[in-house]
């Protein structure tokens, strides 16, 4: 469903302030062409996040548009092993997957109307269509993942691409390679008032809940993510069967796959064996847009769980905290960005440190709301949309003006 809010109607979440200095800056930034790429219009955070960030861009005054990349499935596996490789898994690539890669980035850049100033290609999937710039655009290159230890002789290959940018940005300074291009940083944010983090009412909750067959009897447990090795969901069964000896809850392992995610079938099939024949696990295919879903089922949840093994931000635990939940994720990327120990939840190393912090919480509701309203007030201070409306006008300014900007790092 296409939302319509106004910059307006988040006044009362972010202050008058905030909004005017939007309004400050969307001027400054005038009538610029401003293209946003990437490879999925559904599932994952990047698509969640240009949904809301190009018709607020608008509002402003800002030509911005966005264009999805297409592919075959060969594509996708190829851009699948990059984006493991590039996070660090081993890869043995041949001449026939760059010849993929790059024949789906010429036939995009061909398809896809490339008029702009600033054109931002989000990942590595459509990163080599920088080929085909022209030289008066500005060109910056979107990184959401984890590029602190890249398999080498890919991030060599795809490293000379990304040198042809005029800029880059990543989530966190750590997750950044050495560039000889300036270097951005980030953070992704939520939209308060989409269906997926929305308020809803309590009844709400019970009716979606009751439509997914998720029982509210005992204390809840949820994940919810696509269904990818690097979440973690078999280690996230082993820790809550630890906390079942102890503590009589559910899991609700919720999720779907991504347009360029071609592994998650065979990953939900491994989900599903581990869980077969226990009653308090439920696993949730979720077809696309199930933002009421997601909303609901978070709000059901007394502990939230991002396991992650790797993680480039994280966009669910923003959306767990938004929804006063303590949550408990695995310490990597973007998620140790997030949650603080004792302050709005815990950060793990283990699924036996999954387990001790779920039983620790969960046996503990006041330290639980404490945590819960501490993240809450955490996310709105950092990681709603207008602030990334904010930084996203801030780098269209500062790339009219690279050597002066505040926040290279
Ligand atoms: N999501 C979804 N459907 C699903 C699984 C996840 O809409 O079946 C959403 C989730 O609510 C979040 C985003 O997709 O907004 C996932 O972003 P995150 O940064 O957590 O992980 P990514 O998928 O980008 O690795």
């Amino acid at each position: 469903m296409e939302l319509n809010f106004k910059l307006k109607d988040y006044e009362e979440i972010v202050g008058q302030e905030a909004l005017s200095e939007l309004a400050f800056l969307g001027e400054k930034v005038g009538k610029r062409r401003v293209l946003h790429i990437n490879s999925t219009r559904e599932g994952g955070g990047v698509a969640e996040i240009l949904h809301r960030l190009i018709p607020l861009l608008n509002e402003l005054g800002v030509e911005a548009r966005w264009e999805v990349m297409e592919g075959r499935t060969e594509f996708f596996e190829v851009t699948k092993a990059f984006h493991n490789a590039l996070q660090g898994q081993e890869l043995s690539f041949s001449q026939d997957m760059l010849d993929t890669y790059l024949i789906t980035n010429h036939d995009n850049a061909r398809r896809i109307d490339l008029d702009a100033d600033l054109i931002m290609v989000h990942d590595p999937q459509p990163a080599a269509m920088v080929r085909h710039r022209d030289k008066d655009q500005k060109w910056v290159w979107r990184c959401h993942i984890d590029l602190s230890h890249p398999h080498p002789k890919l991030w060599n290959y795809l490293g000379a691409y990304i040198s042809k940018y005029d800029a880059s940005v990543f989530h966190m300074a750590k997750f950044t390679q050495k560039l000889d291009i300036p270097q951005f940083v980030i953070t992704p944010s939520i939209d308060p008032l989409t269906e997926k983090n929305r308020e809803m009412s309590k009844a709400e909750i019970r009716t979606i809940c009751d439509r997914l067959g998720i029982k509210r009897d005992k204390p809840l447990i949820v994940q919810i993510s696509r269904f990818d090795l690097h979440k973690d969901p078999l280690g996230v069964i082993k820790a809550f069967l630890m906390v079942k000896r102890h503590i009589d809850c559910r899991l609700v392992l919720a999720g779907g796959g991504a347009v360029d995610d071609p592994e998650g079938a065979e990953v939900l099939t491994q989900i599903r064996e581990a869980a077969q024949g226990n009653p308090d696990i439920y696993v949730l295919e979720l077809p696309a847009g199930s933002d009421l879903e997601i909303n609901a089922i978070q709000r059901a949840a007394s502990v939230v769980v991002q396991k992650s093994l790797r993680e480039g931000f994280g966009l669910t635990v923003t959306e767990a905290m938004w929804k006063g939940k303590p949550v408990i994720g695995g310490a990597t990327g973007g998620i140790a960005l997030q949650i603080e120990n004792h302050f709005n939840g815990y950060l793990v190393h283990s699924l036996e440190g999954a387990a001790y912090r779920l039983r620790y919480v969960l046996s503990r509701p006041a330290l639980m709301r404490r945590l819960g309203r501490n993240g809450r007030e955490f996310v709105r201070r950092n990681f709603l949309i207008t602030r990334s409306v904010r930084d996203h006008l801030l780098l269209a300014l500062a790339m009219d003006r690279p050597g002066e900007s505040t926040i290279t790092i």
